[in-house]
């Protein structure tokens, strides 16, 4: 049942053995694929299926961490905090206004859930 692989297929093989082990090991590559496994599955693209997206601002945390520099931005300083750091001082991130995440456009967009 073998007569019909050539070496170009066995060698294809391998390659494909060596693509999933650098899925697995990769994590850029991971989020790709599972990108377009979640569109596949009919699950959103951007989110999905969370309905909210990371703030890329604060990184999901909803604080902005600053040390240093001082900012004169009255609505900053309505919600400074002081953090931890002593040089560091956290702001609740103006980009989502501190919740950390927003909602997913692609999911707003449909009316699911
Ligand atoms: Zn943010
Ligand atoms: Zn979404």
């Amino acid at each position: 049942m073998f007569e019909h692989i050539t070496a170009n297929e066995l060698a294809g093989y391998g390659v494909g053995a060596l693509l999933l082990c650098a899925t697995i090991s990769a994590p850029k590559i991971d989020s790709l694929i599972s990108a377009s496994q979640r569109s596949s599955l009919g699950m959103c693209k951007r989110c999905g299926d969370l309905r909210l997206i990371a703030c890329s601002g604060c990184k999901g945390s909803g604080l902005v961490k600053e040390g240093g520099l001082f900012r004169f931005n009255p609505v900053d300083d309505l919600y400074r905090s002081f953090g931890d750091d002593a040089n560091m001082m956290s702001f609740s991130c103006t980009k989502c206004r501190g919740r950390g995440h927003f909602n997913c456009p692609e999911c707003s967009k449909l009316s699911h859930g």
